[in-house]
Protein backbone atom coordinates (compact mmCIF):
# COMPACT_ATOMS: atom_id res chain seq x y z
CA UNK A 1 0.00 0.00 0.00
CA UNK A 2 1.02 3.49 -0.75
CA UNK A 3 -0.40 6.74 0.85
CA UNK A 4 -1.24 8.98 -2.09
CA UNK A 5 -2.76 11.46 -0.35
CA UNK A 6 -4.08 13.58 2.17
CA UNK A 7 -7.57 14.94 2.38
CA UNK A 8 -9.24 17.94 4.46
CA UNK A 9 -12.09 15.86 5.11
CA UNK A 10 -13.86 12.43 4.90
CA UNK A 11 -16.02 13.57 2.17
CA UNK A 12 -13.89 14.05 -0.29
CA UNK A 13 -11.33 11.42 0.92
CA UNK A 14 -14.10 9.04 -0.16
CA UNK A 15 -14.94 10.86 -3.46
CA UNK A 16 -11.23 10.96 -4.39
CA UNK A 17 -10.87 7.16 -2.92
CA UNK A 18 -14.41 6.79 -5.64
CA UNK A 19 -13.06 8.34 -8.53
CA UNK A 20 -9.79 6.12 -8.15
CA UNK A 21 -12.19 2.96 -8.22
CA UNK A 22 -13.72 3.91 -11.12
CA UNK A 23 -10.22 4.27 -12.71
CA UNK A 24 -9.77 0.74 -12.01
CA UNK A 25 -7.09 1.92 -9.57
CA UNK A 26 -7.88 0.01 -5.67
CA UNK A 27 -7.85 2.60 -3.58
CA UNK A 28 -9.03 2.86 0.74
CA UNK A 29 -9.53 5.32 2.85
CA UNK A 30 -7.41 5.24 6.68
CA UNK A 31 -7.34 7.50 9.25
CA UNK A 32 -10.86 8.04 9.21
CA UNK A 33 -11.47 7.12 13.15
CA UNK A 34 -8.87 10.01 14.31
CA UNK A 35 -10.68 12.87 12.91
CA UNK A 36 -11.89 13.88 16.32
CA UNK A 37 -8.33 14.06 17.15
CA UNK A 38 -7.13 17.50 15.33
CA UNK A 39 -5.18 19.45 17.93
CA UNK A 40 -3.47 16.77 19.17
CA UNK A 41 -1.41 15.64 16.34
CA UNK A 42 0.06 17.34 13.31
CA UNK A 43 -2.88 18.25 11.35
CA UNK A 44 -1.65 15.62 8.14
CA UNK A 45 -1.35 12.85 10.31
CA UNK A 46 -4.65 13.22 12.03
CA UNK A 47 -6.99 14.05 8.42
CA UNK A 48 -7.98 11.34 6.43
CA UNK A 49 -5.89 9.87 4.44
CA UNK A 50 -6.42 7.89 0.36
CA UNK A 51 -4.16 4.98 0.26
CA UNK A 52 -3.28 2.71 -3.08
CA UNK A 53 -2.66 -0.78 -3.50
CA UNK A 54 0.27 -0.59 -5.80
CA UNK A 55 2.74 2.19 -5.65
CA UNK A 56 3.51 2.29 -9.61
CA UNK A 57 -0.33 3.21 -9.59
CA UNK A 58 0.36 6.34 -7.98
CA UNK A 59 1.04 8.72 -10.77
CA UNK A 60 -1.73 7.56 -12.44
CA UNK A 61 -3.94 8.04 -10.15
CA UNK A 62 -2.99 11.49 -9.27
CA UNK A 63 -3.93 12.46 -13.49
CA UNK A 64 -6.93 10.59 -12.14
CA UNK A 65 -7.88 12.86 -9.49
CA UNK A 66 -6.01 15.84 -11.20
CA UNK A 67 -8.32 15.20 -14.17
CA UNK A 68 -11.92 15.12 -12.57
CA UNK A 69 -10.83 18.21 -9.97
CA UNK A 70 -8.11 19.96 -11.20
CA UNK A 71 -9.65 20.33 -14.85
CA UNK A 72 -10.77 23.60 -16.30
CA UNK A 73 -14.13 22.86 -17.12
CA UNK A 74 -15.13 23.32 -20.81
CA UNK A 75 -17.49 26.05 -21.70
CA UNK A 76 -20.45 24.75 -24.19
CA UNK A 77 -19.93 25.33 -27.86
CA UNK A 78 -22.25 25.78 -30.78
CA UNK A 79 -21.56 23.64 -33.69
CA UNK A 80 -20.72 25.56 -36.40
CA UNK A 81 -21.69 23.48 -39.17
CA UNK A 82 -25.12 22.66 -37.60
CA UNK A 83 -25.93 24.58 -34.87
CA UNK A 84 -26.32 22.04 -31.76
CA UNK A 85 -25.57 23.14 -29.08
CA UNK A 86 -22.85 21.07 -27.49
CA UNK A 87 -22.04 20.68 -23.26
CA UNK A 88 -18.32 21.54 -22.64
CA UNK A 89 -17.13 17.71 -22.09
CA UNK A 90 -18.14 16.57 -25.89
CA UNK A 91 -15.19 17.53 -28.46
CA UNK A 92 -17.07 16.55 -31.71
CA UNK A 93 -21.08 17.75 -32.75
CA UNK A 94 -23.11 14.31 -31.36
CA UNK A 95 -25.61 15.24 -34.38
CA UNK A 96 -23.50 16.16 -37.46
CA UNK A 97 -19.54 14.81 -35.97
CA UNK A 98 -18.23 17.98 -35.95
CA UNK A 99 -15.51 18.52 -34.32
CA UNK A 100 -14.77 21.64 -31.93
CA UNK A 101 -13.19 24.55 -32.84
CA UNK A 102 -10.15 25.34 -31.58
CA UNK A 103 -9.55 28.84 -29.93
CA UNK A 104 -6.21 30.26 -30.27
CA UNK A 105 -7.23 33.26 -27.65
ZN1 LIG B 1 -23.10 19.71 -35.75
Amino acid sequence: MKLLLHCMHLVEAHHRANLLRSAGIHAEVRNTFLSGAVGDIPYLEAGPQVWIDDRQDAELARSVIAQAEGAPTQPDWRCKDCGEAIEGQFAQCWNCGTMRPFDDD
